[in-house]
């Protein structure tokens, strides 16, 4: 890195909904990697943003599973159940500066309107309150472009190709998106590495990062790993749960799935394969596409 690039800071942002499975530790990994070979810090926070989709254990569980596998992270782990001040802070600065509006529609008219918000609620100036969410105005105007270091260029219209977006659900829990948002730009998150699901929703992000004032990072997504039925490997697809006695290998294919270099076969500890991986890592190694199936399922 140039003396004047800023620090490199990476982040690890799992969902609680189960325990480490390969496709997590694989998202896990690659974002530990590229912040470690560039000497930076690697964060981690949990989003526990929807206690309902979240096991009793499940976030602990992930955080074993972590160290177990080698990947250590610094500082003190960050929890969205903790942060609701400051994304209540972000929503009503959009409100008062009427960049958002609450809205009461019901799922059966937004279905009419074919998934796509058409601004129906967006002069009725509906207070703030349960049992209304909160909407970002996408304006027709803004046609978002993202520059990622693995997929190619994505460009989107927000307004014609989702409209105006989710912030603060009917039930008043935050959206994924405005929280990540938030917390990326409070924790000085320099570079996002994840998966390639998310990656149509990056644009949204952006837009609010410039709704907000707030720096857009750097993004890499990776691809995910399917079954053979070409599913993402996901808690919903039953994917099964790393088991830490097998953590070495499966290293060993998380590495190999990001076509990165074989480290020796001597290297038998966690630890000893993420230093060697750290050393040898090449983000451009690794496949442009969006999903790649697991070699290792029957
Ligand atoms: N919490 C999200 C997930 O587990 C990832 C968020 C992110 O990396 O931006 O799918
Ligand atoms: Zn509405």
């Amino acid at each position: 890195m140039a003396a004047a690039d800023p620090p490199y800071v990476g982040r690890f942002a799992p969902s609680p909904t189960g325990p480490l499975h390969q496709g997590s530790l694989i998202c896990a990994l690659a974002s530990f990697l590229d912040a470690r070979h560039a000497g930076g810090r690697w964060l981690l926070r949990m989003e526990d943003l929807d206690p309902p989709r979240e096991p009793p254990g499940a976030a602990t569980s992930i955080l074993q599973g972590l160290r177990d596998h080698g990947l250590y992270w610094d500082g003190d782990v960050v929890w969205q159940s903790q942060r609701h001040t400051a994304y209540a802070a972000a929503v009503q600065d959009l409100m008062q500066r009427r960049r958002a509006f609450a809205c009461d529609c019901t799922r059966q008219q937004l279905a009419r309107e074919g998934g796509i918000y058409l601004g129906h609620c967006r002069e009725r100036g509906l207070p703030l309150q349960a049992g209304h969410s909160i909407r970002l105005r996408t304006d027709a105007a803004d046609t978002i472009q993202i520059h990622d270091l693995l997929q190619p260029m994505l460009e989107q219209n927000v307004s014609s190709a989702v409209g105006d977006f989710v912030i603060l659900r009917k039930d008043q829990l935050y959206a994924y998106q405005i929280a990540v948002v938030v917390d990326d730009a409070w924790q000085g998150i320099t570079h996002v590495v994840r998966g390639s699901d998310l990656y149509p929703s990056t644009p949204r992000q952006v837009l609010l990062q410039g709704e907000l004032g707030l720096p857009t990072p750097i993004f890499a997504h990776i691809p995910v790993i399917t079954n053979r039925q070409g599913q993402k490997l996901s808690k919903q697809t039953h994917a099964p749960a790393l088991q830490s006695s097998a953590a070495t290998q499966n290293l060993r294919r998380a590495l190999e799935f990001l076509r990165q270099p074989t480290p020796p076969p001597g290297l038998n500890s966690p630890s000893a394969i993420v230093a060697h991986a750290a050393r040898h890592w090449d983000l451009a190694a690794i496949p442009g596409s969006t999903a790649i199936p697991d070699t290792y399922t029957d």
